[in-house]
């Protein structure tokens, strides 16, 4: 059984969330700790963030830890504030989803998010309930801190402040009501940035929209950017570990172009490796290599990129959903700390935003899905794998077969009964033409198996 999906655990208040389940969790992440461990956990701006955050503070305080209560704070803050302050962290977030979600991520000493096996170990104190139980006097205690103006400030000492002052740049910001409301708007003035904020009051109802940066959701801050001739908008997911930009003619800026943008400026800089998932764009590559660097490919997952960044000493990393790792900052995804690197990139260039990404190569990407019983998944995988092997294919994750100038990734859904098939190209007829193909090999062998 688990408990833990790829971003945390992830429930429903009153339906999956409960107190009895919550204060649980805490008991298990508590027991998983040494006694006396201090444990930092904040919140995102969720109207059942306190309602979490004091059910799993229960629980770990009935193990014998110490908890610091950092209130709301983005989760990169979160993860700031663990690496430098205490032992372990808890973000209570549900990134994006809606308002009725809640979630429980776990984030280890070094401000990572927690790794799978040790998840696992969390999960078999949970379902064994082999809780660790102190007597009275030796339960913990709550302390209260602050984690934002120290998290603000380290990344603003990460990137040329005095150089982006100078251009006096205006940004019209919208925090989807996140967590993001607690200082991004502070960030951006500190560095001379005239805001114009949307969304910007936290709010646990979100009802400027959902709280995922996606094009419909952004329609009033494309008018806002173009309205006020502002130099680029700037959107964060609920928890701010995701920053999505659009430029000064109110364009959406899909996340793959950011993440190869930031790919190119730094390599340029410093050479070096970048890390991204098989997912990626391969506009990333292209860039990198242009500039002497180098790609490594990683399995789908934040956590994953992050590791392998320190494995390899990497200078830099993300995913195609405009999450970006800067390991001068910090080993996660940044979404302030994005903000202030896309300004830099602006104000050392001299370009805009819509130059910048206009110099970036095109492909063409598409994504579809096909229907797959979830119990027959595995073996799916397994023939498409055979059917496959004579091609250039890299199983990391799924199957990515790999031509010259395209791929195409077929990998089944965690959560959906789905294969979803993602694919990319230089022109549109290969893509269309390989998209075609290998959906008809999945088809037949889902098929054959059913
Ligand atoms: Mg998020």
């Amino acid at each position: 059984m688990r408990l833990f999906g790829t971003n945390g655990v992830r429930g429903k208040i009153g339906a999956d969330f409960t107190p009895p389940f919550l204060v649980k969790l805490g008991m298990a992440i508590g027991s998983y700790l040494p006694k006396k461990s201090k444990v930092a956990v904040g919140s995102d701006t969720r109207i059942s963030g306190d309602l979490v955050k004091n059910a799993v503070i229960s629980g770990l305080l009935s193990t014998g830890v110490d908890v610091i209560d950092i209130s709301v704070a983005p989760t990169p803050a979160i993860q700031y504030y663990t690496k430098n302050h205490a032992d372990f962290g808890i973000a209570i977030t549900a990134s994006h989803n809606p308002p009725e979600f809640n979630g429980v991520k776990c984030i280890d000493s070094d401000g990572t998010e927690l790794s799978r096996d040790k998840e696992c170990a969390i999960e078999s104190i949970f379902f064994s309930e082999k809780f660790r139980t102190v007597p009275w006097n030796d339960v913990g205690t709550v302390n209260y801190d602050d984690a934002l103006e120290e998290y603000v400030n380290a990344i603003i000492s990460k990137v040329d402040a005095n150089l982006i002052k100078s251009k006096k740049y205006t940004v019209a910001l919208d925090c989807a009501n996140g967590a993001a409301c607690y200082t991004t708007p502070y960030l951006l003035s500190k560095l001379g940035v005239r805001v114009i904020s949307l969304n910007c009051q936290p709010d646990g109802t979100f009802p400027g929209h959902e709280s995922e940066p996606k094009p419909e959701n952004l329609r009033d801050l494309m008018a806002l950017v173009r309205d006020c001739d502002a130099d680029l908008g700037i959107a964060h997911d609920g928890d701010a570990d995701r920053a999505i930009f659009i430029d000064e003619n109110g364009r959406f800026l899909y996340g793959d172009k950011t993440l190869a943008l930031v790919a190119r400026e730094i390599v340029k800089e410093r050479k070096g490796i970048v890390v991204t998932p098989v997912s990626s764009s391969l506009a990333v590559e292209e860039v990198v290599k242009a500039q002497g660097g180098k790609v490594i490919y990683t399995p789908v997952g934040a956590p994953i990129v992050a590791r392998k960044m320190i494995e390899i000493n990497a200078v830099f990393g993300g995913e195609e959903n405009g999450g970006l790792i800067f390991p001068e900052h910090q080993y996660c995804r940044d979404g302030g700390m994005s903000v202030a690197k896309i300004l830099e990139i602006m104000a050392k260039t001299g370009k805009t935003l819509s130059e910048l990404i206009d110099s970036l190569p095109v492909y063409y990407q598409t994504k579809i899905s096909v229907p797959c019983d979830n119990s027959i998944k595995e073996i799916v995988l397994e023939n498409i794998r055979r059917a496959l092997e004579n091609e250039n294919i890299s199983t990391m994750d799924g199957v990515k077969v790999m031509g010259e100038d395209w791929w195409v990734l077929i990998r089944p859904s965690g959560t959906e009964p789905i294969y979803r098939i993602y694919a990319e190209a230089k022109n549109e007829d290969t893509l269309r033409e390989k998209v075609e193909k290998y959906k008809k090999i999945l088809e037949k062998i889902i098929q054959q198996l059913s």
